[in-house]
């Protein structure tokens, strides 16, 4: 079975004012879907790589044959960091977190203001393409990985992630990368964000 891109969970326009109609629409089915045709055609070369998730793909990113490894971990990245990424947003998101995440951000970061503080100051740092992310490594952590790397290649689990490449934001905010930081937690799901958590610490 080929890797698949996952349908949006809510209309193209339903992040605006926050993220524009027109990039949901370019990053979710032009940006997405060629990482995903990517991945698929060099799982096609090594058939006994389809057996795999994407994610164990990334996991074990060393065993991946040599000739296709490269295009793996930056389309198999790009494909399991997307999937994250539709999934962690919604409609009418963001606010304060709520539940288990809540008090661990508070306990790790002292206060919700500080994590994003951190973590808006993290991605705005990180120079050219990648993402920011929240991930647990026996307590909460921000990290940035470039282009398409995912903190699975790291043995972690990626709790929360931005993506910061110019795609997800340059048609709305052009060069002002921290105001689209600013503007995103806005579209937050907590809900699933305490899901990932919950997966992360297992
Ligand atoms: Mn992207």
């Amino acid at each position: 079975m080929a890797h698949e891109v996952p349908a949006l969970p809510y209309d193209y326009a339903a992040l605006e004012p926050h993220i524009d109609e027109q990039t949901m629409h370019l990053h979710h089915d032009k940006h997405h879907q060629a990482y995903v045709n990517n991945l698929n055609a060099a799982i096609e070369k090594h058939p006994d790589l389809a057996k795999h998730s994407a994610e164990d793909l990334l996991r074990n990113i060393n065993s991946v044959p040599e000739d296709v490894r490269t295009t793996v971990r930056n389309n198999g990245g790009g494909h399991v960091n997307h999937s994250m990424f539709w999934a962690i947003m919604k409609p009418k998101g963001g606010g304060e977190p709520s539940g288990p995440i809540a008090d661990q951000i508070k306990k790790d970061f002292g206060s919700f203001e500080d994590f994003k503080k951190q973590f808006n100051d993290a991605a705005a740092k990180q120079f050219g393409s990648g993402w920011g992310w929240l991930i647990w490594d026996g307590k909460l952590k921000v990290i940035t990985t470039a282009n398409q790397d995912s903190p699975l290649m790291q043995g972690h689990f990626p709790i929360l992630g931005n993506d910061v490449w110019e795609h997800a934001y340059y048609l709305k905010y052009q060069n002002r990368r921290p105001d689209y930081l600013a503007a995103w937690w806005n579209t937050v799901n907590w809900d699933e964000v305490n899901k990932r958590f919950a997966q992360a610490k297992k």
